[in-house]
């Protein structure tokens, strides 16, 4: 018998990091000491007071049953609680807050529930590629909008085509922003609110690395700005945050109907988050201060080797205010991949070609501020023996 695959799963543009992957494995075999700053997977640990609390809630048997599908309402009410504290955003912990199996699991799932055969998406380029694929996987068709340096990597609205906006359905942004480290403020989401409302589209802002900020700066929330509530919701996720990328915990709030239309499709699918894993975030968001000093202390030292380091040897990077990512500009006469490729046969380093995050990322390459320190000293050492 002959198996063959789903239409939408041959539309999912290739692979662009599989040469990396396979050289990689070669210079691994080869016994070379390879530093990898590919992985956007923080590598410290979870916070002691959140595994005590999953712990405990791990004995708990009411915890072995299946959980509600939108999640406890302890939990709902700690993320309201922690948006009024954050980010002075009232949220109503019944309609307008749901639990996600992690927030790629909503952004996944979101176009199932808003978007037709046919129907645009706005999906920014570079960005995280969940967006296109879950667009595709709707039968929607992504309409990409080029995320440059010259306007701080936002996308110009004004610069979608009449016709596109009209027949768009959903606009993902996601700031502070994957893989670029732009960040965004309030003007630039009172920009989008006007948008959606002309156009009626709805806004799912990705907020992951919300609480990954250095020297005291706040990123805002999408809901912050007038009117956002009306037109959008926002994904977050405890996996950077907290170090918690292997728990799959985040959550989606903003306008009731949209986040009902989410659960719609979750409740047919999924079957909700394990209580035990509830119970501990609930602790998280209510017990700790985020962004969490520990952590950014840490990643603020980090960035601070690594952008003098690179500097210092003449490649263009900007100091991010936000995530852990340095989006650094490739020397002249290469491309992404080669740079990258250059870097990993050279130096047995790792980074992220950026054309791989959509081809406005050509010209880039993305390093993760997932490593420790000495590690970052040490490639930094490697790359000024490189000749470019
Ligand atoms: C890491 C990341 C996420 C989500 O991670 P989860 O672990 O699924 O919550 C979402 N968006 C971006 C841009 C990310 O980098």
């Amino acid at each position: 018998m002959r198996i063959e695959k789903a239409k939408r799963i041959e539309q999912i543009p290739p692979y662009l990091f599989a040469e990396i992957d396979k050289k990689k494995e070669e210079m691994r075999q080869k016994g070379v000491d390879l530093i990898d700053l590919g992985i956007g997977d923080p590598d410290l640990p979870t916070p002691k007071l959140i595994i005590e609390r999953l712990k405990r809630a791990a004995e708990n048997p009411r915890n072995h049953r299946y959980p509600s599908y939108e999640g406890m309402i302890e939990f709902r009410r700690a993320v309201a609680q922690w948006y009024q504290r954050r980010f002075r955003v009232s949220l109503d912990p019944e309609r307008e807050v749901f639990s996600l199996i992690g927030s790629k699991e909503g952004i996944a799932h979101i176009p199932l529930a808003f978007v037709n055969p046919g129907d645009f998406v706005l999906v920014p380029s570079p960005g995280y590629p969940v967006y296109r694929v879950s667009t595709i996987f709707a039968g929607g068709i992504p309409y990409f909008l080029p995320l440059r340096k010259e306007n701080g990597f936002l996308p110009k609205l004004s610069e979608v085509p009449e016709e596109v906006a009209e027949k768009a359905k959903l606009l993902f942004i996601n700031y502070p922003n994957n893989p670029t480290a732009a960040v965004a403020e309030r003007p630039f989401f009172e920009e989008v609110v006007a948008f959606a409302r002309r156009y009626e589209i709805i806004v799912c802002h990705d907020a992951a690395y919300s609480e990954i900020a250095f020297n005291g700066y706040r990123p805002v929330s999408f809901l912050e700005a007038e009117g956002a509530k009306e037109v959008g919701i926002e994904f977050h996720s405890l996996s950077k945050t907290f170090n918690m990328t292997g728990w799959r915990i985040g959550f989606a709030v903003g306008h009731s109907e949209i986040v009902s239309g989410l659960g719609r499709v979750k409740t047919n699918i999924d079957s909700g988050l394990f209580q035990a894993i509830q119970e501990a975030g609930t602790e998280a968001l209510n017990r700790l201060d985020t962004p969490l000093p520990e952590i950014i202390k840490i990643y603020e030292r980090r960035r601070d080797v690594m952008v003098k380091g690179l500097r210092e040897i003449g490649l263009e990077v900007d100091w991010p205010k936000a995530s852990f990512y340095l989006w650094i500009q490739v020397p002249r006469g290469y491309s992404s991949t080669q740079f990258a490729t250059l870097l990993l046969e050279q130096g047995g380093i790792v980074a992220t070609p950026g054309n791989g995050f959509g081809d406005d990322g050509e010209g880039y390459i993305r390093m993760a501020l997932t490593v420790d320190e000495t590690k970052l000293r040490e490639a930094i050492e490697r790359l000024k023996r490189i000749k470019f």
